[in-house]
């Protein structure tokens, strides 16, 4: 592909920081480059505190133990997510409930909550597509009035806000990803925000093997035992030393990103006038620019444009294939009535190639052939 649709880049110390880790003497998790990741997302965000993981599916396994969902209880959330978002609750035996989403956002529609509740039902999981921000006040609110517990899913949301406040610092919980298609990279990478002083300890426990090991390394305790269930969610220190370097970077990584999205949003404005394309409302500072995504007339106008641009060399790709609708989907969830937009837009939405690698020139290429294939695929 001439222009790829993601790429892992450096920005500056990840390698002498992997040296550090090694001369250091300590690659398992747990240690110094662990803690300064932790300590600088606890410095840059309002959390009470910040567990790193060594996945973003990771942090939703352990928020679905925190919260303490079983077989029977159920939990909502958007279709249109990636699958660890449903299977972390899954593997807790409880059933997820898929909502319809917003065309404008093409986040939860917090106006079918209140539908969606039943007496089983224990947590809503709002997904930040984008990095847009879920309506939060509705969804907390709607929470607090059926007992409710809220896990965000700010996978992609890192750095973004709603009304002011970190998206992942507004719920009880909030996950990140620091996988390497997201904005601040480590390979494999996530992360706990724990919102509240009374989930921290044992949080602490949950990730390293159902051990009060944290306390130990504190100097708390003098020896350290197995308190409880978990699982071995600390990433190793090679993998908190990239992520560091790319955490001190994050204003450049997250300005780099804004203005590219804003350049394909500037770039196409001319094509959506003429009714080919639908582009989205979000400006870069209220999303993230994370994703770039534009949705084409109908489904068979989509798949003409992707076979075009790559084709063309521009590794332009598709999205979620809705969860309710997947195999596993149908087998361990349940849909809360038709979720027509849902189905709509996972069948028209094209994401367009941005990643650090991308130049201005990339951009216009795109745009240019964006333009190109739209006007002759109807
Ligand atoms: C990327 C992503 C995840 C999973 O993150 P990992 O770090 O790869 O485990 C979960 N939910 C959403 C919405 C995502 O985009």
């Amino acid at each position: 592909m001439k222009i790829p649709f993601g790429r892992p880049t450096m920005v500056g110390r990840e390698l002498s920081y992997i040296a550090q880790a090694v001369e250091h003497g300590t690659i398992a998790g747990g240690g110094m480059f662990m803690r300064r990741c932790e300590a600088w997302l606890e410095t840059n965000l309002p959390v009470q505190r910040a567990l790193i993981t060594h996945s973003c599916t990771a942090a939703l396994e352990m928020a679905a133990m925190l919260a303490g969902v079983g077989p029977g209880d159920e939990v909502i959330m958007p279709s249109f997510t990636f699958s660890s978002t449903a299977t972390a609750f899954v593997l807790r035996g409880a059933t997820p409930v898929f909502v319809d989403i917003r065309p404008d956002s093409l986040n939860l529609d917090e106006r079918l909550i209140d539908a969606a509740v039943t007496s089983r039902t224990r947590v809503i999981v709002p997904v930040h597509y984008a990095g847009l921000a879920c309506e939060m006040d509705a969804i907390m609110a709607r929470a607090e009035a059926h007992g409710l517990m809220v896990i965000e899913d700010a996978a992609q949301a890192h750095l973004s806000s709603y009304k002011g406040r970190a998206l992942g610092t507004i719920g009880h919980l909030g996950c990140l990803s620091f996988h390497e298609t997201k904005n601040i990279i480590s390979g494999e990478g996530g992360a706990l925000l724990v919102n509240g002083p009374g989930l921290v300890e044992r949080a602490e426990i949950l990730r390293e093997k159902g051990t009060d090991r944290s306390r130990f390394f504190r100097g708390e305790i003098d020896k350290y035992t197995w308190r409880d269930i978990g699982s071995s969610y600390c990433p190793g220190e090679i993998v908190s030393a990239f992520l560091l370097a790319q955490l001190e970077e994050a204003d450049r990584i997250m300005a780099r990103r804004r203005a590219l999205y804003d350049a394909y949003r500037h770039g196409l404005a001319p094509l959506a006038a003429t009714g080919a394309i639908t582009l989205p409302e979000a400006d870069s500072a209220q999303a993230n620019g994370h994703i770039f995504w534009l949705l084409a007339p109908d489904p068979g106008t989509r798949s003409r444009i992707l076979e075009r641009l790559n084709a063309a060399g521009i590794n332009a790709v598709f999205h979620y294939v809705p969860l309710h609708s997947s195999p596993a989907g149908l087998r361990f969830g349940r849909a809360q009535g038709e979720l027509r937009v849902t189905d709509d837009i996972a069948a028209r939405l094209i994401r367009l190639p941005i990643h650090l690698g991308l130049t201005d020139a990339d951009v216009a290429d795109v745009v240019a052939a964006v333009t190109a294939c739209a006007t002759t695929a109807g």
